[in-house]
């Protein structure tokens, strides 16, 4: 297992990249702790695998270095790395056995019998796969063919990290959430540092103890499901996390007040000369219904239900505005809304600011 520095690191595909866009991957600067449990979050072509491929050794960066516990690996190839990685699809020796895939990575590096035994037989047992051991892997499911590959990584106890790349990808929905669930707790159990690309939010929240949020090739939040919960760090994080996501208000703010069209909403912290595009963020969890002259003025378009709450979609002041309520809630006709103010955010051209503490 190993610390993963990313050392100002950065990358375009481009030979000679000039602006910011040029780059499938904008700077990023940070450590990841040894044992971390992490998840790579991001929409579509976010630079989610450029970032995996650099950590594995498939693609060297156009700029920074990589480094595992303090020791340069930057130009080192995949197999010099001590890695684990497991890909959307199955790798696996079809004519080989369920128990000799498992051991295949094992025998290749020299592990005693005996040792070899006890691992993937632990392996079979965590996988529920003992039915299957002994059967050729060409006969045995999608699924059971990812369970494979899944064991494959976790076999080897010696490595310095095991890479994802969306593994659960193949598996059907059921499956996935125990895989999930299986995956976490061997985590716990052997404390690798794991890597977990998914553009999954709940896959990402429910596997990682830090989840790495990127966007258009920016790395713009690293933190545990209730940082990214309670304090987005951009917008694109409060809207991405969170379903539905966080209601984004246009708004101008003087002192402790933002104003969202003719609508004056107190804050619990003062925010002195701001300028820029200023935002107001809050969580449907944090807005709530009144109705009559109490509450800022709403029109309801609809309201779904499910199951153990009522979600309430409505405009104010022309804004699109979603309330999460509690199952057995009424919609008045008339409806207003109130947002928590402890619950409010305020964003400077996408970016959190967080004010001073009201004296
Ligand atoms: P996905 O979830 O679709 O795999 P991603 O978040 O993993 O997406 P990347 O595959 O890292 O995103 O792609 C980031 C950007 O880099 C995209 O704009 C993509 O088109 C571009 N890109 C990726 N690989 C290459 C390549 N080999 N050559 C040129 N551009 C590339």
């Amino acid at each position: 297992m190993a610390e993963i520095t990313l050392d100002k690191l950065a990358h375009s595909y481009l030979p000679a990249p000039k602006t910011d866009a040029d780059f499938a991957l904008k700077e990023i600067d940070h450590v990841w702790s040894d044992g971390g449990a992490y998840a790579l979050l991001g929409p579509s072509g976010c630079g989610k695998t450029t970032l995996l491929n650099i950590i594995s050794g498939l693609l060297v960066p156009s700029k920074g270095n990589v480094l595992f516990d303090g020791k340069d690996v930057t130009e080192l190839q995949p197999e010099d790395r001590n890695i684990a990685q497991v890909f959307q699809f199955p790798v696996i020796y079809d004519t080989m056995t369920v128990r000799e895939n498992l051991a295949f990575p094992l025998v290749n590096r020299g592990v005693a019998t005996d040792e070899i035994t006890k691992r993937v037989n632990d392996m079979i047992g965590i996988l529920d796969l003992g039915a299957k051991a002994d059967r050729k892997a060409r006969d045995l499911t999608a699924d059971e063919k990812q369970k494979i590959s899944l064991g494959r990584g976790l076999v080897r106890y010696d490595v310095n990290a095991i890479l994802f790349d969306e593994p659960l990808t193949v598996i059907d929905p059921h499956m996935k959430w125990q895989l999930r669930t299986k995956l976490k707790e061997l985590h716990r159990q052997l404390g690798h540092t794991m890597i977990y690309v998914t553009h999954d939010q709940t896959e990402a929240l429910t596997f990682a103890d830090k989840v790495v949020v990127m966007f258009e090739g920016e790395v713009v939040q690293i933190g545990t499901p209730e940082e990214l919960f309670d304090e987005p760090a951009h917008t694109f994080v409060g809207y991405f996390i969170g379903s539905p996501g966080m209601n984004i208000l246009p708004c101008d703010v003087s002192g402790g007040v933002a104003r969202v069209g003719s609508q004056d909403i107190p804050l619990n912290k003062g925010y002195s000369g701001l300028t820029g595009k200023i935002e107001l963020g809050i969580r449907p969890e944090f807005v709530s219904l009144g109705a009559g002259k109490n509450g800022m003025p709403i029109q309801v378009k609809s309201v779904e239900d499910i199951g153990r709450f009522k979600i309430v979609h409505a405009q104010l002041e022309g804004y699109p505005v979603s309330a999460m309520l509690p199952e057995g809630s009424s919609v008045p006709a008339d409806a207003t809304a109130y947002f928590d103010t402890s619950r409010i955010n305020l964003y400077r051209d996408s970016h959190l600011v967080r004010g001073e503490a009201a004296s």
